[in-house]
């Protein structure tokens, strides 16, 4: 492929994307920028029909397919996938963004605000990871692409269960790329700073000017530019790139 084809197409039309938890803030953004480039795409969401309605009405003429299924569920999560690889072939590009917070001090963690952040935030990728990988090896590529979060790698206050998710969620994603590096799927995270989603307006109502004031570039990230970012890790732009966690955060973890 020359210079100017890759810039002009870098890879993606035509070929399939699963992205969890993409009726809503960043995961649509992702399935928007996913589906733009010539993919077809299909969405998980958990409970909102109206938000994962709204995507597909407001992007009429890209392929786009809205499936709910709670990523916790694990039988539930084999079968999203076996249908969609019935309808598309494969399934080329695997984006685990579901996730949730339910931040609080330690003492007044519940066992359910444990119990639901871990079994969404790591063990939805497992199940989905386990559900999708099979697919990848026969084809021989695929690229998986993580959403961590910078509280992965730097401390917050109250955030202990979702930061223990995330940084799961980083070595998680370093072993399975050397587990699946000889198989030509690459396997990446994406570390978001502050995005401005209902998923961090508790955080930004509570904090705010504590937050802006560390974020080098003094302002929360919007969830196009986590797109972006997706998207050049899914493209062929991206192709030596594995076992990283690119951090997409204005400068906030430094
Ligand atoms: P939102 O709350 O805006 O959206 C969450 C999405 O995940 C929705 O589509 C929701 O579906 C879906 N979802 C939640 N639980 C489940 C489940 N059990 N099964 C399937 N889908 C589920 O979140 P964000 O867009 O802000 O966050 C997306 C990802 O980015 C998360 O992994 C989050 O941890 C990470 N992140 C976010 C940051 C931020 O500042 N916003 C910062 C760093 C990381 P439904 O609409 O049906 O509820």
């Amino acid at each position: 492929m020359s210079a100017m084809d890759l810039q002009l197409n870098p890879g993606l039309e035509g070929k399939n994307a699963l992205v969890t938890g993409g009726s809503r803030g960043i995961g649509r953004a992702i399935v928007e920028r996913l589906a733009a480039s010539g993919m077809d795409v299909t969405l998980t969401y958990v409970s909102n029909d109206e938000a994962a309605n709204a995507v597909i009405d407001a992007n009429q003429g890209l392929k786009i397919t809205a499936v709910k299924v709670d990523v916790r569920d694990s039988e539930a999560s084999r079968q999203c996938v076996e249908v969609m690889a019935e309808r598309v072939g494969t399934i080329d590009v695997l984006v685990n963004n579901a996730g949730i917070i339910r931040d609080n001090l330690l003492p007044m963690l519940e066992d359910e605000d444990l119990e639901a952040v871990f079994e969404t935030n790591i063990e939805g990728v497992f199940n989905f990871c386990r559900a999708v990988v099979p697919y990848m090896m026969s084809k021989r590529s695929g690229r998986i692409i993580n959403i961590s979060s910078v509280s992965g790698e730097k401390g917050g206050r109250g955030q202990t269960n979702y930061a223990a998710s995330k940084g799961a969620i980083n070595a998680f994603t370093k072993s399975l790329a050397v587990e699946l590096g000889r198989r030509k799927i690459l396997v990446n995270a994406v570390a978001p700073g502050v995005i401005e989603t209902e998923l961090s307006e508790a955080v930004r109502d509570i904090a705010g000017e504590e937050i802006t004031s560390q974020i080098v570039l003094k302002r929360y990230g919007l969830p196009s530019e986590i797109a972006n970012a997706v998207w050049f890790l899914s493209s062929d732009l991206a192709s030596y790139i594995t076992g990283q966690v690119l951090s997409v955060d204005g400068g906030f973890k430094m």
